[in-house]
């Protein structure tokens, strides 16, 4: 017991020693440098700044420079008796704990040198049946993390005097089955995981385990809680995923860990970095006056920002067109490729992506398909900040889970669910997120563009989407993609039920995208009719109250698709469009079926009348039914006004889509029974009054021009 215990004191952190290579500081190596340093590892680099001469580690054999720079290395420490020395790939590894634990867990293996373990024989599967029998846990070597002694780890890697291309892997594993020097230099595997977790071939065994202030990686094939997690082969983005919360990256204590440690702060002084702008307008969107608003009004300095606009759909030639207009001077050099020349998605991604490439004084690289709206103006600023290589702001469909990243990737290189995607999107772990696949919005580092990414064909690659030769690229390439929610950015559109061949197709739109819908269509003051008791409503007479309902936009586009259609009805009392096709009060009309608006419209009342209705009339809960849904056209020589009536309505909403004194003059409804008119309606607002008994009421004569107004019939 006292020579153990002289041996535990032996190991005690000032001891260890761990050594890696590196020959670049990749995105892997800046976060394996980060989890070790959170642990107070002491890390020796070998190899940074040299050239890389190990071959394609990844995908074929290689590797044998690591030994070479180890073998010099060890030379300094081999007399160091208690020297223990660690040695760990970088680029695919992160510590999920500490020095102490380490070496209590190497102490208790009770060997001088320990490999880690997995289950396939690599590179030479010959070697397979001379590898000692385990009864559980992996049987073969993996030299991607192996730790002991130094004089024995020094004696190890003396023997190395092959090429820098050939193997390491190899070269240990030949010294580990010669049962001679096995025996010589006390060597074992970490069999079952308690130091070294390689995730090749073990992905499934491999669980987080979430402490209050910490994450860990529990293996639950062998029960072990490993300390060193190391990606190995086709395991990168398992490394990303569990990288993403271990050792506290995002902990339930206190969030991200990880998100202010390498902010980029922009001065006020400073020129803001030049970003090269791109947008990419690939199929017919919803929104898009909307969309080409928001970036002229993004609060970022325009003559910073070089515009690419490729517009490949002949519908949208109108809105750019508009856009460029009144606002192309503002951007310097911008540049449109429209769709007359024909140029294909990749082709133009490629050629807006050169654009920064090529311009050494082109600091970042903004990319934005038509589908985003990003709401947030401060959104490259923000992302800028985030000092990422690349990074994409999260945006999903509004109350949706679509969004525009994917938390894993499947097999085949497609979507795959990853356990987090839910919560990710939904805001409830906020964060910076490594993800295999980010799009339609992203920012990428000008010095990525121009240095690693340099000689990578991003976007083009026969039979294959842009999108996916894209992250296919980037993942390629070792250069992590992050998606943020830590700040609210905006949402996507979506498109897929748009229909360009109406006259204003965005007013369709209520259903797929509602919140869009209710920007563009709503009045601006409608939500302050629930701000408190009296709220934003007017009763000009008895139980008639007065709202704002629509916007200019929805009064006008709604006129407009009316006179477009130019089926108004004869204003007599035949009329085919009803079912007894007889109307005792005829007005001149069109109906909203007659513009196949009318589920879009009962879909109006459920969302924007029926809440009104219940505050104004309270114990009443209207089915929002409706037949009778249409927009009157009144004119001096036509139909001026509309004698006294009752309607056949439980309640009538009446909005007003045009102004008084400017598009026409008289008009009005007077309410008979109690003597009161109201006689200077507001374009977008809406009267609401019972229909069948105490509301008698006509319309007033128009005098000058042309009154319209959209009346429905509620709860028939
Ligand atoms: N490495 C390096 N420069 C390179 C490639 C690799 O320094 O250009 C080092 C780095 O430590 C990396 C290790 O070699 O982690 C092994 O490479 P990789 O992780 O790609 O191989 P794998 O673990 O998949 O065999």
């Amino acid at each position: 017991p006292a020579s153990v215990a002289a041996e535990q004191r032996k190991l005690s952190p000032e001891n260890l020693l761990v050594i890696t290579v590196a020959t670049e500081e990749t995105d892997g190596f800046n976060r394996f440098m980060r989890t070790a340093r959170e642990f107070n590892y002491t890390v020796k680099v070998l190899g940074l700044g040299e050239e890389w001469k190990g071959g394609d580690v990844a995908r074929t054999v290689g590797g044998g420079q690591k030994v070479r720079w180890l073998k010099t290395e060890l030379l300094k420490h081999a007399e160091e008796k208690e020297k223990v020395v660690m040695f760990v790939d970088s680029y695919d590894v992160i510590f999920a704990s500490g020095p102490e634990e380490l070496l209590s867990k190497f102490s208790r293996l009770g060997h001088r040198v320990v490999f880690s373990a997995e289950g396939f024989c690599w590179p030479d599967q010959r070697l397979a049946s001379k590898y000692p029998e385990v009864h559980s846990g992996k049987r073969y070597l993996n030299s991607g993390g192996f730790i002991g002694y130094a004089a024995q780890l020094s004696a190890i890697v003396n023997q190395w005097k092959y090429k820098d291309n050939d193997d390491d892997q190899l070269f240990y594993t030949k010294i580990y089955l010669d049962k001679t020097q096995r025996t010589k230099f006390n060597m074992t595997l970490d069999h079952r995981s308690r130091i070294f977790q390689n995730l090749n071939g073990a992905v499934d065994e491999v669980v987080l385990k979430f402490e209050r202030a910490k994450v860990r990686a529990r293996n639950v094939a062998y029960d072990t809680l490993p300390v060193v997690i190391h990606g190995n082969g086709p395991t990168k983005l398992q490394l990303n995923y569990l990288g993403n919360y271990v050792p506290t990256a995002w902990t339930y204590e206190s969030g991200c860990g990880t998100c202010d440690d390498d902010l980029l702060f922009i001065s006020e002084e400073e020129e803001m970095p030049l970003v090269y702008v791109a947008v990419f307008i690939e199929h017919p969107t919803p929104f898009m006056e909307e969309f080409l608003d928001r970036l002229s009004t993004l609060n970022y300095p325009t003559a910073r920002i070089r515009l690419f606009i490729h517009n490949n759909v002949v519908y949208h030639e109108r809105h750019i067109q508009r856009f460029w207009e009144r606002h192309r001077s503002l951007f310097p050099g911008a540049v449109l490729v429209g769709p007359e020349e024909n140029l294909k998605e990749d082709k133009a991604r490629t050629m807006a992506v050169e654009g920064c490439r090529k311009d050494p004084e082109c600091d970042y690289y903004f990319s934005i398909d038509s589908n985003v709206a990003l709401t947030n103006p401060d959104t490259l600023r923000i992302l800028i900040e985030e000092n990422k290589s690349v990074i994409a702001p999260m945006l999903s469909k509004h109350g949706k889970l679509w969004s525009n990243f994917w938390g894993a990737l499947s097999p085949e290189g497609y979507y795959s669910r990853s356990e987090d995607y839910v919560e990710i999107v939904q805001g409830k772990r906020i964060g910076l997120w490594n993800v295999p696949y980010i799009t339609q919005a992203y920012l990428i580092k000008g010095s990525i563009l121009q240095g690693k990414l340099s000689q990578v064909s991003l976007y083009e690659d026969k039979g294959m989407d842009s999108d996916m030769v894209f992250c296919r690229s980037i993942r390629d390439q070792g250069v992590f993609m992050f998606v943020s929610n830590r700040d609210e950015f905006g949402r996507l559109v979506d498109p897929s039920s748009f229909n360009t061949s109406r006259l204003h197709p965005d007013m369709w739109q209520i259903f797929d995208n509602p919140v869009d819908w209710k920007e563009k269509y709503i009045h601006e003051n409608y939500s302050r009719i629930f701000e408190d008791k009296k709220g934003f409503v007017e009763q000009p007479c008895p139980d008639v109250y007065w709202f704002p309902a629509f916007s200019e936009k929805m009064c006008d586009h709604l006129v407009e698709t009316m006179e477009h259609l130019g089926q108004w009805s004869s204003g007599s009392h035949k009329d085919e469009r009803l079912a007894g096709g007889y109307e005792n009060v005829p007005t001149v009309d069109t109906h909203m079926n007659q513009i196949g608006f009318e589920k879009e419209w009962l879909k109006f009342l459920k969302e924007y009348i029926v809440p009104v209705t219940e505050k104004l009339y309270p114990g009443y809960y209207p089915k929002a039914q409706a037949i009778m849904n249409f927009v009157v056209r009144y004119r001096p020589d036509e139909q001026p006004f509309l004698r006294p009536h009752h309607d056949s309505s439980t309640f009538t909403i009446n909005i007003a889509l045009n102004r008084k004194d400017i598009d026409y003059e008289g008009g009005g409804c007077r309410f008979l029974r109690y003597d009161c008119k109201v006689e200077s309606p507001r374009k977008g607002w809406s009267f609401m009054h019972p229909g069948r008994l105490t509301h008698y009421h006509e319309g007033l004569p128009v005098t000058k021009g042309t009154r319209y107004i959209m009346v429905s019939f509620v709860d028939p």
